[in-house]
């Protein structure tokens, strides 16, 4: 089936009305061929003033249900995504060109964050805190902040958005998204389920999520508007740069979730077949295209002809192709643009006395219209400029280290502190590399590549990916306001430090 029709066919299977699908200016373009598979009405400023009104006014009924009844709703939606995870996850896999195991992975962690977000609606909790003054109770409580505004990248369009929206509905909030461009199509396929489930459970408020379609324009709108409570962004470290001060100018709260640019640190006692494995599917996986790619190896010079040897092979046999047939490892890049800044880094790094191995065109019979390259490998003797930059494509720097200090220092000598990894048998520099004095990023791990997280743990990186944390661990405090509460039951007023303050009787 051609793959507009497609298209079409699974948004009625998700209950969007396709008649919203030929109507507008704003080309939705698949990456698998390139070809249009939507033209949507951009929603204009005063649909989305209108917009913002519904989920204040939601907001406003939503925080007075009981946190659980508002984890119910989670709930069905995670059901209803089950009941869907198939017709989704292709449509993911049709507007990002992920393959199919991984546009499925993206739906399961959506369900995965829904139940998490069920259970948290029945344990979101405040501290009791000891009291200097006797006779007093001292506590913390955890209030709704309002409405939400998510704007996120087209890499995860779905996951990430949930990551946000389950966590701020059981909290009380309510939502405004502002999908990305280039991958509307699921965010309004995820509307719609959540809208059944809304129908599902009734008596639930208008307004709870909106979508607002179009570009940028609409991500600093919801920057520059004081009914956001909590600004969510992910994205480039440039547009974090743009619309953080935005946010900060009227003293909004942003959780800032940006571009990354990870390293591992393969050591003398790696398991080299367990390393490879690892690399492969951080560094090729997405075609490159996950925040926590893997970008930048660093590699004891003792082992590093042997890794090598093994990466040149698996590099030459990886799977390039549509990621709706079974056979590809790699999909497209999401446009041509991207194979332009692939080529134009791989070109500086050959400059900088890189040996570039890969990062072919290829073409695929069917999706001559799709930007298709081999994941490329780079010696590179030093970490340049471009090493030091997020190039979003499937490039791995690879660079040699005789001294595992400098390994530390090379590996944090970067802009982004998003994900890391190490590869080692040797406790000592694992616990290291885990340490104060060890990586420096939001998410470090030991055996294992940097992508790939679970929704259990706090998601997110320091430096210029931003500082936000999202997801699971307590990443909710950030999509509630605390109020610390003191409750005098002495019958005195005793004061704080001792202070003395009062008339003579
Ligand atoms: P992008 O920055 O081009 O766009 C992201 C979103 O921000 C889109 O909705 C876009 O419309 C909006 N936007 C971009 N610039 C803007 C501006 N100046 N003003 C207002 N709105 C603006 O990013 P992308 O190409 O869609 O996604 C790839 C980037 O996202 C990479 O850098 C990647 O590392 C990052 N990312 C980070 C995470 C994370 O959790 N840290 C997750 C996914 C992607």
């Amino acid at each position: 089936m051609e793959l507009a029709s497609l298209t079409a066919s699974l948004l009625t299977h998700l209950g969007v009305a396709t008649d919203q699908l030929d109507r507008g200016d704003l080309a939705v373009r698949s990456p698998i061929d390139g070809g249009t598979i939507a033209r949507l009405a951009a929603t204009p400023p005063a649909d989305a003033d209108a917009a913002l009104k519904r989920a204040h006014a939601a907001y406003l009924a939503w925080r007075k249900v009981p946190p659980p009844r508002r984890g119910e709703l989670v709930r069905r939606y995670g059901i209803l995504l089950r009941q869907h995870k198939a017709e989704l996850g292709e449509l993911v896999t049709i507007e990002t060109g992920k393959i199919r195991q991984e546009g499925l992975g993206e739906v399961q962690e959506m369900i995965d964050i829904s139940d998490f977000a069920c259970g948290l609606s029945r344990q979101l909790h405040g501290l009791t805190i000891a009291s200097e003054r006797p006779g007093h109770r001292m506590m913390e409580q955890w209030h709704p902040a309002g409405v939400v505004g998510v704007v996120s990248a087209f890499n995860f369009p779905a996951a990430v958005w949930a990551w946000n929206a389950t966590l701020a509905w059981v909290c009380g909030d309510s939502v405004v998204w502002k999908p990305s461009e280039r991958t509307p199509l699921t965010a309004l396929a995820c509307a719609a389920l959540f809208n059944a489930a809304a129908r599902e459970l009734g008596e639930v408020p208008k307004g709870l999520l909106e979508v607002l379609v179009g570009g940028r324009e609409l991500g600093t709108l919801l920057a520059d508007d004081p009914r956001i409570a909590v600004f969510s962004a992910t994205g480039s470290c440039a547009m974090g740069k743009a619309l953080a001060p935005r946010v900060a100018a009227r003293l909004g709260r942003s959780i800032l979730e940006l571009g990354g640019n990870n390293g591992a640190i393969v050591c003398p006692s790696a398991d080299l077949a367990l390393t490879e494995r690892a690399i492969l599917f951080a560094a090729a996986g997405t075609a490159g295209q996950r925040c926590t790619t893997l970008r930048r190896l660093i590699v004891h010079e003792s082992v590093c002809d042997a890794l090598l040897e093994r990466l040149h092979s698996a590099w030459r046999r990886i799977p390039v192709g549509n990621p709706l047939d079974p056979t590809p490892l790699v999909g497209p890049l999401i446009d041509s643009a991207a194979g332009t800044a692939m080529d134009a880094a791989l070109a500086e790094a050959r400059e900088e006395g890189g040996t570039v191995r890969g990062g072919e065109k290829i073409s695929v019979p069917g999706c001559e219209g799709g930007c298709y390259r081999r994941p490329a490998l780079v010696e590179i003797p030093a970490q340049c400029a471009v090493v030091k930059r997020e190039t979003f494509a499937p490039i791995l720097y690879v660079m040699r280290y005789r001294d595992f200090d400098d390994a530390i220092a090379l590996h944090n000598d970067v802009p982004q502190g998003l994900a890391s990894s190490i590869f080692t048998r040797d406790l000592t520099e694992a616990e290291r590399f885990l340490s104060t004095t060890g990586s420096d990023c939001g998410i470090a791990n030991v055996n294992i590549g940097p992508s790939g997280a679970e929704i259990g743990g706090a998601f997110g990186g320091e430096k210029d990916t931003g500082g936000g944390r999202e997801s699971g661990s307590d990443a909710w405090k950030a999509y509630m306001r605390r109020a610390t509460c003191t409750i005098n039951y002495s019958g005195a007023l005793p004061l704080a430090q001792g202070i003395r303050f009062g008339l003579d009787e």
